[in-house]
């Protein structure tokens, strides 16, 4: 069960309040509130003295504070923004932060109707609009747990409704409902046990997609991919029990202001135990989250087609088991991808990049795309740089980088650019084959140099930019809103960008 987000019902019944305030809201008693959350507040603080409970757990306001209070029998929960006086994408995600607080402290009370009274959009330097989705993204990402497997699967799904909102406000709601949705659902397949989560599955799954979003479906099979030449591909698909597949989502827009699409390529490695090139056991927990670049595109796809751009959109994703059998790839052997690159295998933990270079090769071949973004949980040399709360982002293309990164902060998924410079290329030289698909540890710079190698696979002049989300696609520390599990990476990022792409 999902939870409920609304405007505010006429009836003014809540069995929560979820207020954030500033500083300044504290220390003047909430007096200093706008009038219409004064006035929403007004029936459940009525004969409390607020300074004194505020006082009585030292409640300043300041951020990471929170206090908790039952007035009148219903439960208060205040969290704390601070001054709002930083940068307007910072005092957004102290927002985020605090809002995340605050939903993790009402889960105790079971509440069924929450009120919800967040601060007017000029600190976050937000259209109401956009302020009023992605506070509903947020509250829906917030939500989020992942139960399949417990015996007790209770989950809390309040209804929850903006105080001082109306009915203009709907499709902001409506909006950044579909987008926490599909989020959700993205981060539930990559929380999956990986013996629930195999090709066959993931392929079903955006069968499904396209079937209740309108979108078209295909899917490549295994024998397909070789036949096609996808050599790289088939060579690591072909080591697992479970066939390797290429799901295609397309929405196709009516009337497109452009004729070329957008694609969208995500790697979907559904476990990857590093093949023959075996991973160390404690370097292969957590290894199912290897498919959440695929996740995120077909989540990102769920919402394209509800939101309806203007511009059509491909989504690519290949999706294997990297697993060590008799029919897997050796270190040393050379495969042929789908552009007639002969590439050495050094590495078969280097897989990633191998099943995205023939999926990159097909979606230009057939579609050819205006724009290529891929999105890969590919070098564990990304995560060292960035830990847990930035992607790399790697492209040569400027405005890209410039755009993809202002786009991270504003809808609150960060990514931050990497040099993809020739002085590293010779990294990946293969004394056999045309390119070696494992960065010598000369020149170290894992991420970039997988980048370069995906270049590899990208036609002259096509613009393509590529993140690496191995750092930021589960288990982020000290984030409120974001659980114990996947994320759902990179969602927000491609689909941000799509909308911008139809604006220009
Ligand atoms: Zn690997």
């Amino acid at each position: 069960m999902s939870i409920s987000v609304s405007i505010e019902s006429s009836k003014k019944t809540a069995g929560a309040v979820l207020a954030a305030v500033t500083i300044s809201d504290v220390s003047s008693s909430l007096r200093s509130l706008p009038d219409f959350f004064a006035s929403a507040l007004a029936p459940y603080i009525k004969g409390i003295d607020v300074a004194a409970v505020f006082k009585a757990v030292n409640f300043t306001g300041k951020v990471g504070q929170s206090c908790a209070h039952v007035a009148n029998g219903i439960p208060l929960v205040f969290v704390g923004l601070g001054d709002l006086d930083k940068k307007a994408v910072e005092n957004m995600e102290t927002l985020r932060r605090a809002l995340g607080t605050g939903y993790n402290y009402l889960k105790a009370t079971d509440a069924k109707e929450i009120m919800l009274c967040v601060p007017e959009p000029k600190p976050f330097d937000l259209a109401r609009e956009v302020y009023v989705e992605q506070v509903t993204t947020l509250l829906h990402i917030a939500s989020y747990q992942y139960v399949e497997f417990k015996k007790d699967k209770k989950t809390w799904s309040p209804k929850i409704s903006f105080v001082g909102s109306d009915k203009k406000n709907l499709p902001s709601i409506e909006n950044g409902t579909i987008i926490g949705e599909a989020m959700n659902m993205a981060r539930t397949l990559s929380d999956t046990p990986p013996n629930h989560m195999y090709p066959q599955i993931m392929a079903d799954k955006a069968k499904q997609i396209a079937k209740k979003y309108g979108l078209t479906y295909t899917v490549i099979s295994q024998e397909e991919a070789r036949e096609m030449g996808m050599g790289c591909f088939y060579s690591v698909a072909k080591g697992s029990e479970h066939e390797g597949k290429i799901v295609v989502l397309e929405y196709k827009a009516a009337n497109a202001a452009k004729k070329q699409p957008i694609a969208l390529v995500g790697k979907g490695v559904c476990f990857d135990t590093g093949g023959i090139s075996l991973k160390p056991s404690n370097y292969m927990t957590g290894m199912k989250y290897d498919m959440s670049g695929a996740a995120a595109v077909f989540a990102s796809m769920q919402i394209i087609a509800q939101l309806k751009p203007n511009v059509s959109v491909i989504g690519v994703t290949p999706l294997v088991e990297n697993m060590p059998s008799g029919h897997a790839s050796k270190q040393d052997d050379v495969v042929i991808a789908m552009n007639g690159i002969n590439v050495e295998i050094e590495n078969t933990d280097a897989e990633g990049r191998l099943i995205l270079s023939d999926a990159l090769c097909h979606v230009q071949k057939k579609y050819d795309p205006a724009v290529i973004i891929d999105i890969a949980t590919l070098t564990g040399s990304c995560a060292a740089t960035f830990g847990p709360f930035f992607a790399g982002l790697m492209t040569r293309d400027e405005d890209l980088a410039k755009e993809l990164t202002e786009i991270g902060f504003f809808v609150g998924d960060k990514v931050w650019p990497l040099p993809l410079s020739d002085e590293y290329k010779p990294a990946i030289e293969s004394s056999v084959a045309d390119i070696s698909n494992s960065g010598s540890q000369t020149y170290k710079a894992g991420a970039i140099t997988a980048a370069l190698f995906l270049e590899h696979f990208i036609e002259k002049g096509r613009r393509w930019a590529h993140l690496d989300i191995a750092g930021t696609d589960s288990k982020i520390p000290g984030t409120t809103y974001l659980g114990k599990g996947a994320t759902g990476t990179g969602i927000r990022v491609l689909v941000e960008f799509v909308r911008r792409f139809v604006a220009k």
